[in-house]
């Protein structure tokens, strides 16, 4: 199956921070950026080990950028390691992006973006034979809980891991149920080894992995996983976008987005562990980067009359505009189910 696009619906206004605070988000990716140019020079790509040389491809908000010419994957210059993950992840309280202030926020939250991905997996998987009641999912890096939650309420037996205390605590309590489990990061690696669950979920998770290749070896070993479903973000559009608009939050490429996955270097990723990319969905935020970017700008230089215009003549276009990025496969989010070879 290959799904493209995805309405943005009620979507601008969940993300309405982003418009509002540019300058506020953008000083925190600069602090972001500053730990990781603290961080000694990259050596091998992030997925495929090959040297970085040559020249960089491109500069964005402080950093600069390799395409690796083995598997074209999108590397920073400098490396993302324990000491940049403990200051952009635990000191600086990466969660608080998306606290929701109640449950009736968490709901709509829950249906509006997660339902959809839990839809997504259950359409796929009954395209290869299995009902919801085949599936046992475990979920890895698992958050506030919202795709556990949405997996449950489609009746798929799901549980997360979540290595953030807090956030195991405010998922549970949104739950009225315990459906994570906190582990400490050193003891994730050993649960994923030893599930006894079919489907490994990692939503948004394998990009802010520091040594991912242990993580995905525990994938490889462990037998029982014959599925997995990530979402990660793409070397795209918006990576474009923000390099171009160095005055405007860069959500994509920069703070604790340190390397960009392309469909090569993805396929590099499942072939290396033993899997196939069996069922794809496209659905990027490209255009709606694009369309804030403008109206930043646009606010920043007092010019309220064109972002008026803007509004109402660029605005219902984007999730026409964003179809048409999607199919061309340079989107900046990739869904996707892999399946054991
Ligand atoms: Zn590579």
């Amino acid at each position: 199956m290959n799904r493209y696009g995805k309405p943005l619906g009620d979507l601008i206004n969940i993300k309405s921070d982003f418009f509002e605070h540019n300058d506020k988000n953008l000083a925190m990716a600069d602090d972001m950026a500053d730990a990781l140019c603290a961080q000694p020079l990259r050596k091998e790509c992030k997925i495929c080990h090959h040297p970085i040389e040559g020249e960089i491809l491109f500069k964005s908000h402080k950093m600069g950028y390799y395409q690796c010419p083995v598997c074209s994957h999108l590397n920073s210059e400098h490396e993302d390691t324990d000491a940049f993950a403990q200051k952009v992840y635990i000191d600086d309280d990466y969660a608080g992006n998306y606290s929701a202030a109640d449950k009736e926020r968490y709901e709509k939250r829950l249906d509006m973006i997660y339902i959809p991905k839990a839809q997504f997996l259950l359409d796929a998987l009954k395209e290869d034979g299995f009902t919801p009641a085949d599936l046992r999912v475990l979920d890895d890096g698992a958050g506030s809980g919202y795709f556990v939650g949405a997996l449950k309420k489609l009746g798929v037996d799901a549980t997360g891991i979540e290595i953030s205390s807090s956030q195991v605590r405010f998922a549970n309590e949104m739950a009225g149920e315990e459906i994570l489990k906190q582990i400490d990061a050193d003891r994730i690696t050993d649960a994923i080894r030893t599930t006894d669950r079919n489907v490994i979920s990692a939503i948004g998770v394998l990009e802010h992995i520091i040594r991912l290749d242990e993580t995905l070896d525990a994938i490889r070993d462990n037998k029982n996983i014959k599925y997995m479903y990530i979402s990660v973000p793409m070397f795209s559009f918006s990576a474009l976008f923000e390099a171009s608009h160095q005055q405007c939050y860069n959500r994509h490429l920069g703070g604790t987005h340190t390397h960009l996955f392309t469909d090569g270097s993805l396929k590099f990723m499942a072939e290396r562990i033993g899997f196939e990319i069996a069922h794809t969905w496209r659905f990027g935020s490209d255009m709606m980067d694009l369309y804030r970017f403008l109206c930043v700008s646009l606010e920043k230089e007092g010019n309220k009359g064109a972002k008026d215009v803007l509004d109402k003549e660029f605005k219902p276009l984007l999730d026409k505009l964003q179809l048409v990025v999607d199919e061309s496969g340079f989107g900046s989010e990739i869904h996707m189910i892999l399946k054991r070879a």
